[in-house]
């Protein structure tokens, strides 16, 4: 039985690198049939951030990363932990270490200026277990497990063999002085009692694998396999980092991005299929998904891409379900959401130039608004140029044709506009331009007839006589 798992640590925000381990684990677990599973690993009281199981939690949901079982919450379990750090004590495969932080700083300053690999040197190693036990009565002390000095083997699924020196490795401290476990043995327990079969997660933790090799062995369980997933890089190759993209998910949710966009972008970023496919329904990902296609070298987070991406997906989606899912976003932007009806006939008028969802109320505000805005384009380039009359004229003209017309449709409107263009031998740009502008404040916009019957007639009429008022004032 497949069963996997996605561990991060609340320390702020899903970082988008999380947000792809946590998609390859989903994408596995849901491939397999297996269970897909959190754990939010929160043992390092220092770097919590109040607030950010919550976040992450709310952002998962948005993700549609649904779990299956109850999420393990690591602080909640440390009488657990404890029951194993005494057993590995009585083995004596670890041990107490009453060193202090300042003797550390020292020794690891020592070892810098001697070019030696920063690592414990073992002193407290060679205290006798009854003084130990006495000593630990009197000083706070954390504990540490014991490095076997021998090659360290293990198969990763995407990487093959791996393998590191025993005596290369520090003696990792499993538990600290403020009675937490560490990562290393928390996550090892929990893996275990959680019968994880499968460990998806980044490269960054390639290097503490061995220590939970060694911490499988020393407890006497068998551990699960490994897949350690390719680094994300800037397109400069560099780690990616907040100064070149924005690496928080909810950053992408909040400036306008479908989660389904998203995900689909994040799983091409360490995956792929044969044929390179790019653009996959949820469904098509979980069944073409397996972490044999997953690449070694780092992949590079290419944000145009993800623009290019979500503007597909909004262009394919049914007008109604992008209206709903703009409706926070027009909502946020001052604009009245509350005539659906309405908001659905102007986006779908404007849905092949959206790109993100945060594009669509500056694209729709001249249908709602009252007052509208002329851009600074619009107003220079057609109502202030030379022949400011005559476009006043033109439009004036337009006016008083268009409130003859009866039945104020698009097909109406275009006919009666080309007539009298024709009638005055005018090119119709001298007169589709000004209107536009007149109508909707900018040089571009959507099909000009169907816009102006969506506008309404009246409307309409009145924002061409306020454009000849305030604009070429005749
Ligand atoms: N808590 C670790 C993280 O924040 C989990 C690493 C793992 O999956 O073992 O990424």
């Amino acid at each position: 039985m497949v069963r996997v798992r996605f561990a991060p640590s609340p320390t702020g925000f899903l970082h988008i690198g999380g947000l792809r381990t946590a998609l390859y684990n989903y994408l596995f677990a849901r491939h397999n049939n297996g269970k897909f599973l959190i754990r939010i690993e929160d043992t390092d009281r220092t770097r919590m951030v109040s607030g950010a199981i919550e976040k992450l939690f709310e952002i998962l949901k948005w993700c549609g990363l649904n779990y299956d079982e109850e999420p393990v919450i690591q602080s909640a379990r440390l009488e657990i932990y404890k029951k194993y750090v005494n057993e590995l004590l009585e083995k004596d495969l670890a041990y107490r270490c009453f060193c202090t932080s300042e003797r550390l700083e020292e020794m690891r300053k020592l070892q810098i200026a001697k070019k030696q690999p920063p690592k414990y040197d073992g002193l407290c190693l060679k205290l006798s277990k009854d003084d130990s036990e006495k000593l630990s009565k009197e000083k706070p002390y954390t504990i540490r497990m014991k490095m076997p000095q021998d090659e360290i083997k293990f198969n990763d699924i995407i990487r093959g063999e791996i393998k590191f020196h025993g005596s290369l490795i520090d003696d990792q401290i499993i538990l600290k002085s403020d009675g937490y476990p560490t990562y290393h043995l928390a996550n090892v327990v929990d893996d275990h009692l959680m019968e994880i079969s499968h460990v998806i997660r980044g490269e960054e933790w390639l290097s503490s694998t061995p220590k939970h090799i060694i911490l499988y062995k020393y407890l006497g369980w068998t551990p699960p396999q490994f897949a350690h997933l390719p680094l994300l890089l800037n397109p400069d190759k560099s780690k990616l980092s907040k100064r070149q993209s924005d690496v928080a998910v909810e950053d992408y949710r909040d400036k306008g991005y479908l989660p389904e966009a998203l995900l689909n972008y994040v799983a091409l970023l360490g995956w792929s299929t044969e044929d390179s496919q790019q653009i996959f329904e949820s469904s098509e990902l979980i069944e073409k998904f397996t972490l044999e296609r997953c690449g070694k070298s780092g992949a590079i987070f290419d944000a145009q891409k993800l623009l290019w991406l979500n503007g597909e997906y909004i262009r394919k989606m049914p007008v109604e379900e992008l209206t709903k899912r703009s409706l926070p976003f027009i909502e946020k932007a001052g604009l009245p959401i509350n005539n659906f009806d309405y908001l659905k006939k102007c986006i779908s008028l404007e849905q092949d130039k959206i790109k993100l969802l945060s594009d669509v109320p500056h694209l729709i505000d001249f249908f709602l608004k009252n007052d509208i805005i002329y851009d600074e384009k619009a107003s220079n380039k057609v109502l202030k140029k030379d022949g400011a009359n005559e476009v006043g004229k033109i439009l004036t003209d337009v006016a008083d044709i268009y409130s003859k017309i009866e039945n104020f449709t698009a097909k109406e409107i275009e006919m009666e506009t080309r007539k009298y263009a024709e009638v005055n031998s005018l090119k119709t740009s001298q007169i589709f331009h000004p209107v536009r502008v007149a109508v909707s404040g900018r040089t571009e916009g959507p099909s000009l007839f169907e816009m102006l019957e969506l506008i309404s007639k009246e409307k309409v009429i009145r924002r061409i006589k306020d454009t000849i008022h305030k604009n070429i004032g005749t």
